[in-house]
């Protein structure tokens, strides 16, 4: 048998199969796009803790997952028979074959989410609670755009998949490729030419969308852009437009005298049987600096969490200012949790900087979900960048700058936000070496400033430079509390020396160092 080139070729000029080509592209985009959409409100409802939603979510998944399309099509084409008022829409072929495609790509597209959904750091969402934003802005602003980015290629890859998957449709005669193929060969017999040709129009719609996908990705890939650091001239510029001071912390002064910052009263938490928190008093006067050390896993963590309602906590009360602020059995989303969490800044050991998003975006992004103007942001933003010391780097994305500068622009974005005390939980510990220097200047910066701060740290000579008050933490308990001249004069005890690294007979701190080696420092 001959294969019929002529033929052959003379398909590509038949107005049908263009047609046709418009159908599947029409009905392929449709439910991709669709079932994207339903897929995401599966997962997130698959995701969700309340049973009641992620029960029924699940299930819908696992059905529609494993009934095949080819049944699905033709079930719903027939359904009029059941439900007469669907008929003016289901007994079109476009709209039933369409209403199938959409049900099992949104369960298959559910999945596909969810892995994307999963893989945004936990951080991440930690970051955007500490700095006041609520779950829906949440998700709009920090979660979707970087689950999306993850689950982007295996999105595109489905789309592949619906284009070929609409040639079922052709069972319930949509005049889609396949359809005019069978036609035509039905009349002259020519089956393999007119296949051939039908294969050639569906690689020709795949070959198209899969440029335009890989353009997109390209354009959302966030390693391909390279903004550069800004020039001498640049910098010039933006400071005389800026035209203020550098950005000051909010002074406590106004304060003094007034309620403690914080009161921490009776704090209890444990994880399952595990009491990690065992009845923690503290008591925080505006402006004071708080340096808190201990052993590893002696709580030291849990309880700066619980300041910022990371955690919650299973006894006692945290008092801001004053003002009730958290209870034990408080919902963490109770309205004086969110005003008192706006209060505090908080800045974490590995940075969870939002990495989609530019170093400027980075700390303007709480201010303006809190309703701030776009230019007072940016410029307060500016102002900020420049006290760290990376003004220059603004316009760059975290992952084009070293540890050391991520942890400055953590510190920036949260001071963007006002607050009245800071916490930070080990902020240098991730870090190389020399790049712990410049971060712990910019803490001390703050400290002269006179902003009230709780700093977790193995930094013993720092802990005793800047603080008012040294806490030894130790199996969940505050072990001691004194300020850096008492600890040095040897009046707090042998083991808080031994753990400083302090020797007995000499008034400075040697060696940290080696309690580092000895594993000895959380
Ligand atoms: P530190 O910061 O002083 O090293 P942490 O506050 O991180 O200590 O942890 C104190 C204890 O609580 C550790 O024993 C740790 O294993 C436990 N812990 C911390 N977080 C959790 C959690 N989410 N679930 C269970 N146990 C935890
Ligand atoms: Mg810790």
């Amino acid at each position: 048998m001959q294969f019929e080139w002529s033929y052959f070729f003379s398909l590509f000029s038949v107005a049908d199969f263009w047609e046709s080509c418009i159908t599947v592209i029409e009905l392929s985009a449709l439910g991709w796009f669709i079932g994207m959409l339903l897929g995401f409100l599966l997962a997130s409802a698959k995701l969700s803790t309340a049973r009641w939603i992620s029960v029924p979510a699940s299930i819908y998944i696992w059905f529609f997952r494993s009934v095949p399309l080819l049944v699905l099509v033709v079930f719903t084409y027939n359904l009029p028979q059941m439900f007469p008022v669907t008929r003016d829409v289901l007994s079109n072929p476009f709209y039933s074959g369409l209403l199938a495609l959409v049900v099992t790509e949104a369960a298959y597209m559910a999945e596909i989410h969810r892995g994307g959904l999963i893989s945004v750091a936990k951080g991440q969402k930690e970051a955007g609670r500490a700095l006041g934003v609520g779950l829906i802005g949440m998700q709009r602003l920090i979660v979707i755009p970087q689950a999306f980015r993850i689950s982007l290629p295996t999105l595109v890859n489905e789309y592949i998949t619906v284009v070929k998957l609409t040639s079922l449709v052709s069972v319930i005669s949509l005049t889609e490729l396949l359809t005019v193929g069978q036609r035509l060969y039905a009349q002259n017999f020519l089956v393999m030419e007119t296949l051939s040709a039908v294969a050639v129009y569906y690689v020709m719609i795949v070959t198209v969308f899969g440029w335009l996908f890989h353009w997109l990705e390209q354009h959302l890939e966030l390693s391909n852009r390279k903004p550069q650091t800004l020039d001498d001239a640049a910098l010039v510029d933006l400071r005389t437009r800026l035209g203020s001071q550098p950005a000051q912390a909010p002074q406590p002064s106004a304060r003094a005298g007034l309620a403690p910052a914080l009161q921490l009263v009776n704090i209890q938490k444990r994880y399952g049987q595990h009491e990690v928190l065992k009845g923690i008093d503290l008591k925080v006067e505006a402006g004071q600096v708080i340096s808190i050390i201990g052993p590893s896993g002696s709580g030291k963590t849990t309880l700066i969490r619980t300041v910022n309602s990371l955690e919650t906590i299973d006894q006692g009360e945290i008092i801001l200012f004053g003002e009730g602020y958290i209870h034990s059995g408080d919902n963490p989303n109770a309205p004086q949790i969110r005003r008192g969490v706006q209060r505090i800044g908080m800045v974490f050991q590995n940075f969870n900087l939002f990495p989609h998003r530019t170093i400027l975006d980075n700390v303007t992004l709480a201010p303006r979900y809190h309703g701030r103007d776009r230019v007072v942001s940016e410029q307060r933003a500016y102002a900020l960048l420049d006290k760290v010391g990376l003004l220059a780097h603004a316009h760059k994305y975290p992952h084009q700058l070293s540890g050391g500068q991520q942890q400055r622009v953590a510190i920036a974005r949260a001071l963007a936000m006002d607050p009245q005390i800071m916490l930070f939980d080990e902020p240098t510990s991730a870090l190389d070496p020399e790049l712990v220097g410049d971060v712990l200047k910019v803490i001390a910066d703050l400290a002269k400033e006179g902003m009230t701060m709780l700093i977790v740290s193995h930094e013993m000579d720092f802990a005793l430079s800047i603080s008012d008050r040294v806490i030894f933490m130790e199996n969940g308990i505050v072990q001691n509390d004194a300020a850096p001249h008492a600890i040095l004069a040897d009046q707090c005890g042998e083991r808080v020396r031994k753990f400083m690294g302090l020797d007995s007979h000499s008034p400075s701190p040697h060696n940290v160092s080696k309690s580092r080696l000895a594993g000895e420092v959380g």
